[in-house]
């Protein structure tokens, strides 16, 4: 599977990357910044995590 790409955090631009949750729920993942912490809601699949993620970015020309 190739690379997601992840926008930049909403709140502080900060890289964000995929982070796996499935010690908690099998199977799901979200995305969390890792300057300030904020995350996506845990979805199934990376691809998902990463698109619930961009969706939520408004885009500032980057
Ligand atoms: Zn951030």
């Amino acid at each position: 599977m190739s690379e997601l790409k992840l926008k930049k955090c909403p709140f502080c631009g900060g890289p964000a990357e995929i982070v796996d949750n499935s010690r908690y729920d099998p199977g799901t993942y979200f995305v969390g910044c890792l300057y300030c912490g904020a995350r996506s809601d845990y979805e199934h699949g990376e691809e998902n995590a990463a698109e619930l993620w961009n969706g939520r970015v408004e885009s500032n020309g980057d």
